[in-house]
């Protein structure tokens, strides 16, 4: 199998570029597209630690969650640590595949994972793309039952594998419907004011809209950018590898969160 079958096979399928917002940068970035597949590193993002892993690893394609080349380049050198970076993937052989902002909103993305994975109901889109299948940005749906700001935040916490997350609003506050947005997502959260969310999970986001959040009663729950989104990668690996039993298929292990607490 090359790039382009497995792209066409699998990753066109699992999340339709069409999906992807007019800013981003997705698809394949870097490689050829008739070179052999045989090993396969997921990842959230291709740093220079994550690209020396592929590298030692011998791995033929990188499926990054954030694309590479986001801004546009005018030298490729060594000078700077994106260029050395690029640079020691096209030595390599290493071609990078970036679904981003189609892998958040697609059917089985990673918004529908959150929203599954903590326990709402009656999952929709927050504002839909494609009329037919209802997918699109963001998802909204709601618990059971109305439930306190400190026992979901819990839940939540517990989805994401035991991670700190930070809150705006108080402890007793109740939520019922929620909003659902992976990532850096806060430019999004008019969308979540006119869905009448009571609270918003999302990665992080800024002061400001900590702010809006607070006067507008809508509670937030942020786990961080990269718990939002790096488990789905991993889940990846593992859907890659039991679709394709004859491909190597793993997710990065040098990837570690860049932010920590004392
Ligand atoms: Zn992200």
């Amino acid at each position: 199998m090359n790039i382009a079958q497995f792209i066409e096979s699998f990753l066109e399928p699992f999340a339709p570029l069409k999906l992807a917002e007019d800013w981003d940068n997705v698809g394949l970035l870097l490689g050829r597209r008739n070179k052999t597949v045989k090993r396969i590193m997921t990842c959230l993002t291709v740093t220079p630690q994550s690209a020396q892993e592929a590298v030692d690893k011998r791995v033929d394609l990188i499926v990054s969650h954030h694309p590479v080349l986001f801004r546009a380049v005018k030298r490729l050198t060594d000078e700077t640590p994106e260029g050395a970076m690029l640079l020691n993937l096209i030595e390599h052989n290493v071609a990078v595949y970036a679904p981003h902002s189609a892998f958040d909103s697609a059917i089985n993305g990673i918004n529908q994972r959150i929203a599954k994975g903590v326990g709402l109901k009656k999952i929709k889109s927050l504002q839909v793309l494609d009329e037919q299948t209802g997918v699109g940005i963001g998802r909204i749906g709601q618990l059971s039952k109305p439930t306190k700001l400190k026992d979901f935040a819990a839940k939540v916490r517990d989805f994401f594998g035991g991670v700190d997350i930070d809150l705006v609003g108080k402890p007793d506050d109740l939520v019922h419907t929620v909003a659902v947005t992976c990532g850096a997502a806060g430019s999004l959260f008019d969308l979540v004011k006119q869905a009448r969310a009571d609270a918003l999970i999302l990665g992080e986001t800024m002061f400001h809209t900590f702010l809006d959040a607070q006067a507008n009663g809508v509670t937030l729950i942020l786990p961080g950018h990269y718990a939002t989104e790096r488990f789905a990668c991993k889940a990846l690996a593992e859907e890659i590898a039991q679709t394709f039993p004859e491909l190597d298929v793993f997710a990065s292990s040098a990837e570690k969160p860049p932010v920590w607490r004392l």
